[in-house]
């Protein structure tokens, strides 16, 4: 019987490539006939690339045979349907899309293939990825492997699903206010935001641009580390990528934690917190205490205006950014009477509600006589909440919190009241509104068998002291190993 290989990370997979002791052809065959398998079940994959994934792997075993691999190298990933890869069909899971083909990688796509990873296909997510479930999918919801009555989370659920199933060794995702983390929770694997600017988002279909970034979706936190090294850094074709070095972000991995002072946002623990989570996540605080860290109690008082003030930015850029779905640029078009009906229909029925919902809020938000009441006001509370966190940077090196207030709902248990899932990110926007770095790692289980993460941020460029609090927390977690049974 041949082993098998799809359960591995990238670092244990990465030297038995390299020792050729299997072949990426051998690793990706087998991912692509468990996709089969499972895939209509799982609802994780929009699109399967099986020529375009063999055709990759047969390059990455011919140059690891030269000895010019590098750790990437014939490793078979997912990619949320958000990020543009040439020739190979980009949906942002929306029938407006559903034929779009783009002419170009965005740049992390490029730059991921030119270190010989393989593309396995494009991952299901919440619609242009606004949605908290994956269930704002025109092509239907992902499906937890942990317990498929349950959501995946989202919006990058597919590639938190997929990760999880071992569907691919690792995935990327993008996280415009918790997109990245909180299904990673959901799906008990490892997640990772970076500090906006950190990755290009050039070729990362825009949501909201002063909030989107791209990152990974790992079975463990040196991958994770791994993957960001390896699509970090600047990019002149993202005005907003930042000039910064790119550290290597696997030399803090396995540095003590003793006398790190780790803050506990008290906003973070209130009314709505469902029990099982907080005391996972206080277990996990007691574990890094455990491990030397120093637990400071840290106040972010602007909390409570967080979901408010994401759901106005978020949705303004959105209407702007999604104005460019007119019918006449992109392929779905629906006819109408003069051009003013045809961009109608064609909008109308080529987004989904959720879509709708949110360009409608955004061009009030925007519009004149109340863009003073509405997006001043909200990009003001944004201001203040980045003071929060920088205040708190004066007392800790890291904050600790809880991702989401409860562990993966069940589906269609959210979806019919906006306004609760909208208020379900209330420990995730704060981040993206201001810019900096946060991770998940998997802490804890709920009674019922479902994963809960463990959320850990950092100043802007902070990544290295948050991935060696997630690696510390990890290797010492009593959750280490536990898989889905699925
Ligand atoms: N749930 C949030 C939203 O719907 C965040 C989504 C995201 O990070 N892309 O906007």
């Amino acid at each position: 019987m041949s082993e098998s290989w799809h359960s591995l990370s990238i670092s244990s997979l990465a030297p038995r490539l390299a020792r050729r002791e299997v072949s990426p052809v051998e690793v990706t065959e087998q991912l692509l006939s468990r996709i089969a398998a499972q895939n209509p079940a799982l609802n994780v994959y929009i699109t399967v690339d099986e020529d375009g994934a063999l055709a990759q792997a047969r390059e990455a075993e011919a140059r690891l045979a030269r000895g010019e691999g590098t750790p990437l190298t014939g490793i078979p990933l997912a990619v949320k349907d958000v990020l543009v890869t040439e020739g190979l069909r980009t949906t942002c899971a929306s029938r407006i899309l559903e034929n779009y083909i783009p002419p170009y990688d965005a740049t992390v796509c490029a730059r991921l293939r030119q270190q010989g990873a393989i593309f396995l296909g494009k991952v299901n997510m919440d619609e242009f990825a606004m949605g908290s479930s994956t269930e704002n999918s025109a092509f239907g919801p992902s499906r937890n492997p942990w317990n498929p009555e349950h959501i995946t989370g989202g919006s990058s659920g597919g590639s938190a699903a997929a990760v999880a199933a071992d569907l691919c060794v690792a995935a990327l995702g993008s996280d415009t206010g918790g997109s990245i983390r909180q299904p990673a929770s959901h799906c008990g694997v490892v997640g990772l935001k970076p500090t906006y600017g950190r990755v290009s988002r050039y070729g990362l279909v825009a949501y909201a641009s002063s909030l989107d970034q791209v990152g990974p979706l790992t079975k463990e936190v040196r991958d994770a580390a791994l993957l960001l090294k390896a699509m970090a850094g600047y990019d002149p074709r993202d005005s907003t990528s930042a000039p910064v070095a790119v550290p290597d972000y696997l030399e803090t991995l396995g540095r003590d934690i003793k006398g790190l002072k780790v803050g506990v946002p008290r906003e973070y623990f209130g009314g709505g917190l469902d029990p099982e989570v907080e005391a996972a996540v206080r277990g996990a605080l007691a574990t890094l205490e455990g491990l030397g860290a120093e637990l400071v109690e840290i106040s972010l008082p602007h909390t409570d205006y967080a979901v408010a003030a994401y759901y106005i930015i978020a949705t303004a850029e959105a209407s702007s950014n999604l104005a460019r779905y007119d019918g006449v640029k992109y392929g779905f078009r629906h006819s109408g009477a003069n051009l003013l009906e045809m961009y109608a229909h064609t909008r109308t029925q080529g987004f989904g509600a959720e879509v709708r919902r949110r360009i409608m809020l955004g061009t009030y938000a925007l519009s004149a006589g109340y863009y003073e009441a509405y997006y001043r006001k909200a990009s003001q509370v944004r201001t203040l909440i980045r003071r929060d966190f920088e205040a708190a940077w004066e007392r800790c090196q890291v904050l600790a919190a809880p991702v989401a207030p409860t562990p993966a709902p069940r589906l269609g248990e959210l979806v019919a009241d906006p306004l609760t899932m909208y208020l379900s990110d209330i420990f995730t926007i704060s981040v993206n509104l201001a810019g900096i770095p946060g991770i998940s790692v998997p802490c804890g289980f709920s009674r019922a068998g479902l994963p809960i993460g463990l959320q850990i941020l950092g100043p802007p460029f902070g990544e290295p002291v948050v991935l060696q609090t997630a690696y510390a927390l990890e290797q010492a977690a009593e959750v280490r190993g536990r898989r889905p049974s699925w």
